[in-house]
């Protein structure tokens, strides 16, 4: 199990990570870095958002309310993807 630091110094800004959440929703096997390209992305692992919010990294399951913790091998950022959805999925904030 790979160990997530929160404050690491490289992470993808929120554009990059923004087409990242996109690209994983789309496809979470084959998600491209916006700067390197495919196939140098790594899934690290899943996170419970709720904890996450509080400062808390516990694995969970990658189901309901979870954050996905995305690396790239390319230029050795590392994102963490909030993608619980709750009731409201589908509606669209302005
Ligand atoms: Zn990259």
């Amino acid at each position: 199990m790979a160990e997530f630091k929160a404050d690491g110094p490289a992470e993808f800004d929120m554009k990059d990570g923004l087409a990242l959440a996109l690209a994983y929703l789309e496809d979470p096997s084959n998600v491209p870095c916006p700067r390197c390209g495919p196939n140098t992305i790594e899934v690290i692992g899943y996170l419970d958002a709720g904890r996450m919010a509080q400062g808390e990294a516990i694995p969970a399951a990658p189901e309901n309310d979870y954050t996905v913790i995305l690396y790239c091998h390319g230029c050795g950022r590392a994102a963490a993807l909030d993608l619980s959805r709750g009731e409201d999925e589908g509606r669209a904030a302005a």
